[in-house]
């Protein structure tokens, strides 16, 4: 319907600052509201209706602004309504597509305008875009709320006793605490708690975190403390120093973000010693450098800079103790480039770190490896290293690798093949872009001539 794809059109066209300003409703002697609401239904939509009267004139514009309420940008959907005075509009906002985890907290409102051209602006309304699936139980510690429906009480003192020693050993190492609400919820197995994520989703991930909207999603068997005290307090370092940083430019790296979060499990993972010493002999230690953005994609190389980070973290803490850090992260805060942080704190550049950092480990007996040419990112930086997050009860398969990489393929094919690969692949991104754009401005051409 053409409603259809002028309210799509809307949404991907139209951004606004929402949350960075505090709106008031217009008072309009002619608009009234009669009804305004947004009822979730997690994971399929959320609905949101309206019910306005005009006593002057036909209702001509309506426009509902949503989004995260811990987002700056608000996404804008143009409804068609009657030309009557008095209306009563849908939006039905299919949250496959649009993405959002449970425990969002969503903010929503309205501008009315009539054909007199009054009009007003509804005060923000907020909701919870909770899972109504499971019969869930809640405990709160602190500014963490913990979600679980399988285990009964125990399992929820177990975590809540892990977010507890977590948030004290943070607020001890980085003097750091969350300043707003965390999420957790746990899902007690691995197809309960895909049914919560975005289709999709990479296989192997064991859960899933959002700094920006303050939700960490898990799956956790309910006898699996292991994985309660390895996956918990890695998350939960992850929120406290996104919300301590509170600065999304902020250009933490990568190394530090991740080293802290493994430092800070209670289950440590042990592999990453024996990982460490043979990449180091055999030469295959990746530059701190590199590990400053994102991780590499290839499971092995990625467990590398997880063991590397951790290491790196706790070669900081041991040899000069907990200020150092604490000066790096808030030079972060302040968006401080890395180089000048590292300096600042530790009075070396993030070269010298990682030599310092090196010559504690066993020399190498190899060569270095060429390690030229392009490497893959991986797409999403919540997405941890493979892990076994229900042990017995439902295990995640570990990917396999591929037996040669797609850059190996590549590098097998003959230079024409490539070079032609290439040019038709750039050709179809132009020739797709132009009829997107194309037929998006033809789309707003007929909007506005309505
Ligand atoms: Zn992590």
């Amino acid at each position: 319907m053409h409603y259809h794809w002028r309210a799509l059109l809307g949404i991907l066209m139209l951004l606004c600052v929402m949350a960075s300003q505090p709106l008031h409703a217009q008072t309009s002697e002619a608009i009234q509201v009669i009804s305004s609401s947004a009822r979730p239904d997690f994971p399929n939509e959320i609905v949101f209706a309206l019910e306005a009267t005009s006593s002057a004139a036909a209702i001509s514009t309506v426009q509902l602004l949503y989004g995260p309420t811990r987002s700056e940008a608000a996404l804008i959907v143009d409804l068609e309504p009657p030309a009557q005075p008095q209306v009563r509009l849908e939006h039905r906002l299919d949250t496959q597509v649009y993405y959002y985890p449970p425990g969002t907290e969503m903010s929503y409102r309205w501008l009315i305008r009539d054909a007199d051209g009054n009009s007003i602006e509804t005060p923000v309304q907020q909701f919870v875009y909770t899972d109504e699936r499971f019969g869930w139980q809640e405990r709160t510690v602190g500014e963490v709320t913990i979600f679980w429906y399988a285990g009964g009480d125990a399992f929820g003192d177990a975590v809540a006793g892990t977010v507890e020693q977590t948030l004290s050993n943070l607020s001890n190492t980085l003097k750091a605490s969350l300043r707003a609400p965390v999420r957790i919820y746990i899902y007690a197995s691995i197809p309960d708690m895909y049914s919560a994520l975005q289709a999709n989703s990479a296989e192997w991930i064991g859960g899933q975190a959002n700094t920006g909207l303050g939700v960490i999603v898990a799956a956790i068997a309910p006898d699996n403390e292991r994985e309660i005290r390895r996956m918990i307090p890695h998350e939960l370092s992850h929120q406290v120093l996104h919300q301590h940083i509170e600065n999304p430019y902020g250009n933490l790296p990568r190394w530090l973000d991740e080293g802290l979060a493994v430092h800070h499990q209670e289950v440590r993972d042990r592999e990453y010693d024996q990982l460490l010493i043979e990449a180091a002999q055999e030469n295959r230690l990746i530059p701190l450098e590199a590990l400053a953005s994102s991780f590499p994609a290839d499971p092995d190389q990625a467990q590398l800079s997880y063991a590397q980070s951790r290491s790196i973290v706790e070669y900081i803490l041991d040899t000069y103790g907990e200020e150092p850090l604490q000066t790096m992260i808030m030079a972060f805060a302040e968006a401080t480039p890395v180089e000048e942080a590292v300096q600042s704190a530790l009075g070396m550049s993030v070269d010298e770190l990682d030599a310092a950092w090196r010559s504690e480990l066993p020399a190498a007996t190899m060569p270095a490896p060429d390690l030229s040419g392009p490497q893959v990112a991986p797409q999403d930086r919540f997405r941890d290293p493979p892990v076994l997050p229900v042990g017995a009860i439902n295990p995640v398969p570990t990917p396999t690798p591929a037996p040669t990489t797609l850059g190996d393929r590549v590098a097998a094919l003959p230079a024409w093949v490539t070079l032609g690969g290439s040019a038709l692949f750039c050709l179809t991104g132009v020739v797709l872009l132009a009829v997107v754009l194309l037929v998006a401005l033809r789309r707003i051409g007929v909007d506005k001539r309505n």
